[in-house]
């Protein structure tokens, strides 16, 4: 891999310091990053030089919560609340297969590429009989991207003949979906520095889930030595579901079956008291935030500057598209800001702070800090570069201002371990309209299935 230059861009390294440069360069030697700093780099023998002259150069944004498959069943169910959206939908999600799961999902990491996103979580939780290789169709589905992947193993075994929400066609039992949970850990998981694919177990919510799983899939994870995943506190419903039904609070509840530690993150941490965040902040549980997502369901606003403030590992998510159809995590910077201002003022969430939990935030909370969501020498070269001189920001009195209260800029480049997977803010990895095309037939193809 030839050496890169980035130089002449505004960069926004989000290190500790939060150090900043007006103008400077970002150099990448064989994937990572060997220099970051003030004007132009010193050495540029043999280097191919990528001018971001009217760019903001960021690190590459870390999404740590979606449903790539939900890509083909947008705009279903659109004024209604969590339950009975999910309601609504178990019984097209349970017709899905791999394939139709591949194709979604490359939509989906096609979109979020375009939107600045260099490392995808998912968490995916339906696995009909008889689907196929779902985890492994979106392995494939990365690569084809060229996205990194934090795939995590879902499962539901709690049907509505036992008091859950999802039907009973819709779940596996106990021991398939820890056996699967297993499998897909030891086909895929890659814990090297850099690796492009790392699994997590991820039993779906307290209304989908057995006590019993959420206690042995946290067994089994760290008996393999990997991170787990679930929703948590996102509706006043959950809440009142988990009053009724085990007399706590989903935060007791997960405590209590070994779900706060410092190696799980909880998708959306809308609806936490003051208790809860402490918990959180005492163990490390990380949040992913889903602005867009609580927005459209009308969940709540997370408290995320009070768990910033506690110290709880904050990261951003688009989560599933079917319920944040723009499915673009660069957008989220912006929603984050708005929504976190409604609920706690204007003072109290900065564009930069939104930028941290974008990627260092998201970084941490999926335990890949030390590799990943800063411009510092030696982490893995994932790199966004927004061309902030088009019509939308010429002009503008600050570039960080133009992505977190602006249109979402335009990528002049974003690279995924030094690889350049959009140039002007086409997709050069695959072919966009053929995506399009495989997106929109699998879509209908599920459909047709109900
Ligand atoms: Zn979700």
């Amino acid at each position: 891999m030839t050496r890169t230059i980035i130089e002449g861009g505004f960069i926004a390294t989000v290190d500790q310091g939060g150090t900043e440069h007006a103008t400077g360069h970002v150099v990448i030697d064989g994937g990572i990053i060997t220099a970051v700093g003030a004007g132009a780099a010193p050495d540029r023998d043999g280097a191919k030089v990528v001018d971001a002259t009217g760019c903001l150069v960021t690190p590459g944004l870390v999404n740590t919560h979606h449903h790539l498959y939900q890509w083909l069943t947008r705009g279903y169910s659109q004024d209604s609340i969590l339950f009975d959206w999910l309601t609504a939908l178990y019984p097209l999600w349970s017709r899905i297969d791999a394939d139709l799961t591949a194709a979604g999902a490359a939509g989906a990491m096609a979109v979020l590429a375009r939107s600045g996103c260099t490392t995808v979580g998912d968490h995916h939780y339906v696995f009909p009989q008889g689907s196929g290789d779902i985890v492994g169709g979106l392995v494939q589905s990365a690569s084809r991207i060229g996205v990194r992947l934090h795939a995590t193993r879902g499962s539901m075994d709690l049907g509505a003949s036992q008091g859950g929400l999802p039907p009973d066609f819709a779940i596996e039992t106990t021991d398939a979906a820890l056996a699967a949970s297993q499998e897909a850990v030891e086909r895929h998981h890659d814990p090297a520095f850099g690796s492009l694919v790392q699994i997590a177990i991820a039993p779906c919510s307290p209304f989908s889930v057995t006590a019993d799983l959420l206690r042995e899939s946290a067994v089994l994870a760290r008996s393999l030595g990997v991170r787990l995943h679930t929703h948590a506190s996102e509706t006043a419903e959950e809440d009142a579901y988990c009053a009724e039904r085990f007399g706590m609070t989903p935060t007791q509840y997960l405590e209590d079956l070994g779900w706060l530690g410092d190696d799980v993150w909880m998708a959306h941490g809308v609806h936490l008291d003051a208790a809860a965040i402490a918990r959180y902040a005492a163990t490390g549980t990380g949040v992913a935030h889903c602005p867009s997502s609580n927005g459209r369901l009308a969940a709540g606003i997370a408290p995320v500057r009070d768990l910033l403030r506690a110290g709880v590992p904050v990261g951003l998510g688009v989560d599933g598209a079917a319920s944040n159809e723009s499915g673009q995590l660069g957008v989220e910077i912006r929603e984050a800001v708005l929504m976190n201002r409604l609920r706690t003022g204007a003072d109290s969430f900065s564009v930069r702070d939104a930028l941290r939990i974008a990627t260092i935030g998201g970084a941490r909370v999926l335990g890949r800090d030390a590799e990943l969501g800063s411009l510092e020498p030696g982490k893995v070269a994932d790199v966004a570069v927004w061309r902030v001189d088009g019509v939308e920001h010429a002009g503008i009195l600050d570039p960080v201002a133009a992505l977190g209260l602006g249109a979402l800029p335009p990528l002049h480049r974003l690279f995924v371990g030094g690889r350049a997977i959009v140039e002007e803010g086409t997709l050069t990895s695959a072919e966009e309209p053929v995506i399009a095309e495989e997106v929109a037939a699998a879509s209908r193809a599920l459909a047709a299935r109900l």
